[in-house]
């Protein structure tokens, strides 16, 4: 509801402001750079002038693609929670921003750092429901398929411990008892009570068919939040001039290697806020004459539209298994390996298809999230510890130096 208000007060401000000219329906596809227009003309650029100069965006309802010429470019595309097979991140969680800056050259951190929600509905559809925390604040007990109260045996603050801990605990219970979820209690509350307290969970579990004040809740945990991404100052500047970020796609270094619950704010509204005064103060220095006049048109393939949709869907769904399976809660190098592997052959796919064929947007996601998802298993492969999300069955202690994991594209 507190992501609601903000989003209906930003596009009402929207609006009112002239100068904002609003492109709905568009889907960003990649960043132009100085860099990216020298190697296509075979011509040499020194590292230290590559910068910004536009973006190309599908214009999804008349299917071509746009050329937008710009010398500032700031990406607010969200998290890549949809990268899991289960996710409480909406649809377009799919990690754009962090695959186009990556793609650019620029520096992606921490993408280890997967935050997991530990009570996300179990619902046979497949959609996850986050059921907050505070249901926990009001005396909600979790439980095993055996019916036991487990959280005492791993924190002495029980139900009440830290998301990490209790995710972990949720997963090692589903694991040995080979449940598919665990249970959350909150029958020692009235109808009444939880319908004013909780009123989307009372009216969602209801329409489930659960009736919470009487039936225990049936939870698991889910992808929930991305603490890293594109590397970004405390203003918001990426390491290529005229590219920023803020909200969930960058990583500011806020969050460290865990996420404490609400943090979104300070990403979303401190860092945006930030960052246009440092836009700002960018194109004072540059000035408008940053972008080049020419800028190549979108170079479509001429393959025409995909000859079969069903290797989109599977290997969508392959990718969000495999980094379920793999890559998920618990780690051990022998999986996240195996992963690699496995995400190196839908990488090699998808590649055939976006230079074979017209683009569209469920393609340029796929891309985009198997660009994710070998982003995130590079960075874990890195981290030689478990600290804070990254939890690995061989390096069970937290190394007495915490260091940032880092990949750069390299040209
Ligand atoms: C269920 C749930 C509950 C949460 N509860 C809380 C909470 O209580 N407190 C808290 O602080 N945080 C909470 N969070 C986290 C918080 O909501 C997010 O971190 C925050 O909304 C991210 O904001 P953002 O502006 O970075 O991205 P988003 O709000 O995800 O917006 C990204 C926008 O970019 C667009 N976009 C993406 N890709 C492209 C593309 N290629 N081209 C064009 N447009 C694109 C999307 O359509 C979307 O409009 C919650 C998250 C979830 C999923």
């Amino acid at each position: 509801m507190t992501g609601k208000a903000i989003e209906s007060a930003l596009i009402k401000a929207i609006a009112r402001e002239p100068r904002i000219a609003l492109f709905e329906h568009f889907f960003a596809i990649d960043v132009i750079t100085a860099g990216k227009m020298a190697r296509r003309q075979r011509k040499a650029l020194p590292a230290d002038a590559d910068r910004v100069v536009g973006v190309y965006a599908l214009d999804v309802r008349d299917r071509r693609v746009v050329t937008f010429q710009a010398p500032v470019v700031m990406l607010s595309s969200g998290g890549a929670g949809q990268v899991y097979l289960y996710t409480t991140n909406p649809d377009i969680a799919t990690g754009d921003g962090i695959a186009m800056a990556y793609r650019a050259g620029v520096e992606v951190r921490n993408m280890e750092f997967i935050q997991f929600h530990p009570t996300a509905l179990y619902s046979l559809s497949g959609k996850r429901f986050l059921i907050s925390e505070a249901v926990r604040g009001e005396g909600a007990i979790l439980r095993n398929a055996e019916g036991e109260a487990f959280m005492p045996r791993y924190h002495p603050q029980a139900d009440l411990a830290p998301r990490d801990i209790v995710a972990r605990a949720i997963d090692a219970e589903m694991k040995r008892t080979g449940a598919p979820h665990v249970w959350l209690d909150i029958t020692h509350r009235n109808s009444a009570f939880l319908r004013s307290r909780f009123p989307l969970i009372h009216r969602f579990c209801t329409e489930e068919g659960i009736d919470i004040s009487k039936d225990k809740i049936p939870v698991v945990p889910a992808a929930h939040y991305t603490c890293g991404g594109v590397a970004t100052t405390l203003a918001a500047e990426t390491t290529l001039p005229g590219l920023y970020a803020c909200g969930e796609v960058a990583c500011t270094g806020l969050h460290g290697a865990n996420r404490l619950a609400s943090n979104s704010l300070l990403e979303a509204v401190v860092m945006a806020h930030r960052g246009a005064a440092s836009v700002a103060a960018y194109l004072g220095r540059t000035g408008k004459a940053a972008a080049p006049s020419a800028i190549p048109e979108w170079r479509d393939f001429g393959g025409g539209d995909l000859d079969e949709r069903v290797v989109i869907t599977h290997n969508w769904d392959e990718l969000r298994r495999t980094m379920w399976d793999y890559v998920s809660i618990m780690r051990t190098t022998k999986r996240l390996e195996r992963a690699r592997t496995r995400i190196a052959n839908l990488s090699r796919e998808i590649q055939e298809y976006y230079a074979n064929f017209s683009v569209d947007s469920r393609l340029l996601e796929l891309r985009n999230m198997i660009q994710v998802a070998e982003l995130i298993v590079t960075c874990a492969l890195q981290r030689h510890e478990s600290r804070g999300l990254h939890a690995v069955a061989e390096f069970p202690k937290k190394l007495s130096r915490a260091a940032d994991t880092s990949v750069r594209r390299k040209f």
